[in-house]
This record gives structure tokens, sequence and C-alpha cells, in this order.
């Protein structure tokens, strides 16, 4: 950061008084500029075909960063929305999917990033998708089509792990993780 979003003089970086870590502060109106990590929020959409087999609907990315790789459909949550609206709204965005019936199911802290991930679970309510701006193609994988070493994100490759061991026991209890720097390198 360069500039002051109050006045537009230029900011320096200082701890500011009764603060123990850098901020940016105005040199002229004194505004600190706090920076705080950002939410990602998305679903792991599900849908029983016709033989009875579950699939999972993920997205081909045509944005950067991870351009061509697969993700489950999230994104940044927006201001002035539920966590829930905005892995909706980014379903249908990235997908065109229309999902219902949301549960929480994951949360990641990835500190080394700012962010944290929220995932979702959530049903497919019909069995129509298509591509969009943002999704070169999108696709419904059974388990044994996940395409492990084009997933986009470790927090994407976690939540589907995670969420392939509790279909096993028919359970998908909430739990929060970590996901630092290293993780594909212990893949
Ligand atoms: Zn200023």
């Amino acid at each position: 950061m360069k500039f002051c979003s109050q006045c537009g003089d230029s900011v320096s970086l200082k701890v500011p008084k009764g603060d123990n870590r850098p901020r940016y502060v105005c040199q002229a109106c004194a505004f600190i500029h706090y920076q705080n990590p950002n939410v990602v929020v998305g679903t792991l959409p599900v849908l029983i075909d016709p033989s009875g087999e579950l699939k999972i609907l993920l997205c081909r990315r045509n944005i950067e960063p991870r351009f061509g790789f697969w993700t489950l459909p999230a994104g940044f949550l927006e201001n002035a929305e539920t966590s829930s609206e905005g892995a909706l709204r980014e379903t249908v965005e990235e997908s065109c999917a229309t999902i219902g019936n949301l549960a929480l199911y994951r949360i990641f802290n990835v500190a080394h990033t700012n962010q944290i991930h929220m995932f979702f679970r959530a049903d497919m309510l019909n069995d129509q998708f298509s591509t969009t701006t943002e999704s070169s193609d999108v696709r419904l994988f059974s388990f044994s089509e996940i395409p492990w070493s084009e997933l986009a994100f470790p927090t994407v490759h976690k939540a589907l792990m995670d969420f392939i061991d509790d279909h096993k026991i028919g359970h998908f209890p909430v739990e929060m993780g970590d996901i630092d720097e290293s993780y594909w390198r212990k893949m």
C-alpha cells in the first residue's frame, strides 16, 4: 500500500501508539489502514445420479490464479453477505448449478495467504449446470474420477478427501483445520 484511501497522501509502515504490529498509517490524516484476512466461501455440491452413484461438481478455472486447474466452486465473501449466501452465489457464478440444503462442513485456516476458507456441503437440486466466464468446464465426478493431481488449491484437495472418508461412514462432522505452505509437498 502506497497511498491513503481517505485523503490520497502517502502512507508509511509503523506501529501505532498502543498497538503491537506495523500498520500503514497516513502521514497527512493519520488514518490507520488495518489489513485483515479474507474469507473464501464455497460449496461441495453433490448429486445422486440415476444409477444411485454420488457425484461431485467441480469447475475448471478460467481465471488466475491456478488457471486450468479444477476446483470446488468458491470465491471471496462480499460485504453484507452471510457465509452461506456467499457460497451459494459463488456456486451459481461458477457453475450455474441450482443447489440447496447448505451445511457447513470445513473451515480451513490458511494463515500464510491471510485467508480463511469455508466449505459447505450442498445438494444439487437438479442435474443442470454449465460453463461460465469463470469456468471453462464444469463436470460431475464420481469419487474414482476426481482429478487429484489437477486440483487448484490445497483446501479443495483436503475437503474432497475428508468428504470421501466421511461418506464411507455416512457421517459428516464439521471440522476446522490448518493448511500451510507444505501441504502439496506432503502429498
Ligand atoms: Zn490520509
